[in-house]
């Protein structure tokens, strides 16, 4: 059980959760689909429970690969913009079809970091959010991949989720991984590595531990992981890295149990 004083997670309302392409694509790229459904059912019913939802999603050049029969992810820009154009709308009949089925429904949202930079974008774009969650909606939120440059990128989701979860003025948000939490070294190549449990600074040996890349299919490994946690928790939201292979693992979280990494949110949000 979590037990630390002002970081109440189970009363946590306004949550954003955020789903890498290694929990939502099987090796071969192509959505999994059992996850997928599981992940909306659960969510679905973390908003009947009257929380609010934000969903921050990766996987669209997946789909879009499937979709536009690729085997492999192309090298051109170009083609990735065009997969990701594809696969975005095919995510988004998903998350449509399948939240409808639980009578919610989704708004897609496209975001460029100009969002964040241009002080009348970040308004507009506040509340447009906060308009679609007072109309009960679920956001559903991804890089605009497709006008994307160097200067306009977020660069990868988890970084997008903390911008969203500020921009949201969220309680706490939640990255879904393919791995139970933050190790003290990549368990991957150290089999002895520990789990952290709570991480209430993020120090250089911390930052260390999360030196190596991630899995081929995602993007950021846990360095991107930690950048995220730093936005947040400075805001004073707090975040918490899970394992999304059991989209189960929600109902943990909200019923207050021991569940990854809990990186605490400082000070007054
Ligand atoms: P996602 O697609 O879910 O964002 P990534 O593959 O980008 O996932 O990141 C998770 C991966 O980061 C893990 O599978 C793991 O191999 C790697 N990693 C590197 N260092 C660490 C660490 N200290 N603790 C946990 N995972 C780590």
């Amino acid at each position: 059980m979590w037990r630390i004083k002002m970081h109440n997670i189970k009363d946590a309302n306004r949550i954003v959760i955020k789903v890498g392409t290694s929990t939502l694509t099987h090796l071969t790229g192509r959505l999994n689909i059992r996850t997928v459904e599981k992940f909306v059912k659960v969510l679905a019913d973390l908003k009947n429970m009257g929380k609010e939802i934000i969903i921050v999603t990766s996987g669209a050049v997946g789909v879009g690969m499937s979709k536009a029969g690729f085997d492999k992810k192309p090298d051109e820009i170009t083609k990735k913009q065009a997969l990701a154009a594809i696969g975005q709308c095919e995510l988004m009949n998903y998350y449509g079809r399948l939240f409808e089925d639980y009578h919610h429904t989704v708004a897609q949202i496209l975001l460029t970091k100009d969002v964040i930079e241009d002080e009348k974008r970040y308004k507009n774009a506040k509340t447009t959010f906060e308009t679609l969650l007072n109309l009960s909606v679920i956001p559903v939120v991804n890089e605009n991949d497709v006008i994307s440059t160097e200067q306009l990128e977020f660069g990868d989701n988890d970084t997008l989720s903390a911008y969203v979860s500020v921009l949201t003025n969220a309680d706490l948000l939640i990255i879904l991984s393919d791995i139970d939490g933050l190790y003290d070294k990549d368990p991957k190549n150290n089999p002895d590595a520990k789990i952290i449990d709570v991480v209430d600074e993020i120090t250089d040996e911390i930052k260390k531990g999360a030196g190596s890349e991630g899995s081929n299919r995602g993007t950021g490994g846990m360095i991107t992981k930690l950048t995220a946690a730093q936005i947040a928790t400075e805001k004073g939201i707090d975040m918490i890295i899970a394992n999304g292979k059991d989209p189960m693992i929600l109902y943990d979280i909200f019923d207050g149990k021991k569940t990854g990494t809990l990186f605490l949110g400082r000070g007054d949000k």
